[in-house]
């Protein structure tokens, strides 16, 4: 039996961005993925917004996503098309660039942390007790860890196993998604709604030109279509798919040649508890839901995000185990309010004359500058707030990325996150703030900062005299003259004071 601090059931996007992120505290974790590669059969997130391209830009690695997607000004919701303009961000955009690239750029990062994935294996069972969590492979071998993470996708064993209730609402339709050759060309591509639900048909290779999509002229297509029955069990075909489109469009166009054909429905579940003991749950595990606003992925990446480094507090005994409890109870709601606004996407996806007049009122509502800005934030991410308890708008919120002035020359926020280490930022009088008992976990920095600061869907607020970063980027605590609640937040969030 081999032993590491922490195993991960599941190498997808969630997986991979909670990996990276033990590692980078110096936790000893490994992977277990079913997979054999990283490879991804079929479509699924078609980029990323704009609080996870900020969370990747805290490690310095968006540059390496940046540079290979699109980016597109607009986002849609409900089948509402609005514009992110004004995003108070340095990504005030989508980023248009498949999964299956997102998972291999990230899962390069995760090989340069030296991470080792057990791959072409699956988790078939586990046991905890009151030291740690014995993991049965598909190998005929065992891990021992001392906590085990279920990034293990909607059909999660380790939630099951654990005994993690999944509660919420049983699909009310059902999509199939491939990609196939047509012997004839549709006389229209794109987007085509009825009372089924959403269709679409488009060539897979595609640009984003002034924030439109324009599709190639040749290729394979990708097709979605909106199944006549929910319910179906075992694995779509190619008489499936073509008897819906038929169903939808009076012909399948002579489809042939498909590369995947997958399935997809509007089942929205949540887990009822993140973590049950020595074990967790993350990203897809946690949460399921309609792809409407694309939002899993990076509910998922950011659900890491924030377990990351409370656990490795954990794992290194800095922090006591009820720090974990803090993982469900930030990211739960998260994940129920994206569960809420994709079934209120789905209710309008359908085509019937009141449904119009509803998504034509949310179209005249996201026409106006205030809901438009809110949408936008929500959608984004970066409305995204911990009840931390009152103060300062900043407080549970995410710190922007600042250009300051240090004594080591000008930096961005995010630049002293590449490390995934709290910082103090202090940015009145230097050197007026001590936290030397917390100094081999929290770096302190001096800077200057001149002008306010713009927050996502709140506007202007004045920029404080210091703030407390976790490693996460959320401000744990925001200062004003004095170092009231210091010593609190620095001990509630890493852990107590080393003894002189
Ligand atoms: C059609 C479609 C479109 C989507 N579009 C978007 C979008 O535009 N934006 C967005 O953000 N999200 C989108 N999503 C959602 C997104 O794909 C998921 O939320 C995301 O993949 C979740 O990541 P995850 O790592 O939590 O789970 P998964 O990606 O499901 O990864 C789970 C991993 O665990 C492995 N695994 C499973 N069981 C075991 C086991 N027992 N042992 C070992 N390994 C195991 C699997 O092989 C897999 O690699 C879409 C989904 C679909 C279906």
């Amino acid at each position: 039996m081999t032993d590491h601090a922490v195993v991960i059931s599941g190498g997808g996007p969630t997986g991979l961005m909670l990996a990276a992120e033990l590692a980078l505290a110096g936790i000893d974790v490994a992977i277990v993925e079913r997979r054999a590669s990283q490879d991804l059969v079929g479509s699924r997130a078609g980029g990323l917004h704009s609080r996870t391209l900020e969370v990747l830009d805290q490690r310095g690695i968006a540059e390496r996503f940046l540079a290979e997607g699109q980016k597109t000004k607009a986002t849609g919701f409900a089948g509402v098309h609005f514009d992110l303009s004004g995003l108070p961000t340095r990504h005030p955009y989508s980023l248009g660039l498949r999964q299956k690239h997102i998972e291999r750029i990230l899962a390069g990062w995760v090989d340069e942390l030296k991470v080792p994935i057990y791959r072409g294996i699956e988790v078939t069972d586990i046991a905890q007790d009151d030291t740690g969590v014995d993991v049965e492979l598909s190998d005929g071998g065992s891990l021992r860890a001392q906590y085990l993470v279920g990034c293990d996708g909607g059909r999660s064993l380790i939630r099951k196993a654990a005994g993690i209730a999944f509660p919420g609402s049983d699909p009310t339709t059902s999509n199939l998604i491939a990609e196939a050759e047509l012997a004839e060309t549709p006389p229209e591509w794109g987007i085509h709604r009825d009372a089924l639900g959403i269709h679409s048909l488009g060539r897979v290779e595609y640009e984003i030109r002034d924030g439109k999509v324009v599709y190639a002229d040749r290729g394979p297509v990708g097709i979605l279509v909106t199944e006549r029955q929910v319910g179906a069990t075992g694995e779509p075909t190619l008489a499936d798919l073509s008897k819906a489109l038929i169903a939808v469009y009076g012909t399948d166009y002579g489809i042939h040649s498909p590369t995947w054909i997958s399935r997809f429905t509007d089942a929205t579940r949540q887990a009822e508890a993140y973590r049950k003991g020595r074990v967790l749950v993350a990203g897809d595990a946690a949460h399921i839901h309609p792809p409407d606003g694309g939002q899993g992925l990076q509910t998922g990446v950011q659900d890491a995000m924030n377990l990351g480094w409370k656990l490795a507090q954990v794992v290194k005994r800095a922090s006591p185990e009820r720090l974990l409890d803090t993982y469900h109870a930030e990211r739960h709601p998260v994940g129920a309010r994206v569960l809420r606004n994709a079934m209120a996407a789905v209710a309008l996806r359908r085509e019937d004359e009141r449904i119009r007049a509803l998504r034509d009122t949310m179209a005249e509502l996201l026409g106006m500058e205030e809901p438009r800005k809110r949408f936008a934030a929500m959608l984004s991410g970066l409305d995204i707030h911990y009840d931390l308890g009152d103060g300062h708008p900043l407080l549970g919120r995410r710190m922007p990325d600042l250009d300051l002035d240090t004594v080591n020359g000008p930096r961005r926020v995010f630049t002293l996150l590449h490390d995934a280490r709290p910082v103090l930022l202090n940015l009145g009088e230097p050197g007026g703030f001590n936290i030397a008992p917390w100094a081999d976990r929290v770096q302190s920095i001096d800077a200057k900062y001149v002008g306010a600061l713009e927050l996502p869907a709140i506007g202007t607020v004045a920029a404080p005299m210091a703030v407390l970063i976790r490693p996460d980027g959320y401000v744990a605590w925001v200062g004003a003259l004095t170092q009231l609640g210091l010593a609190d937040a620095l001990t509630n969030w890493f852990g107590p004071p080393a003894v002189a």
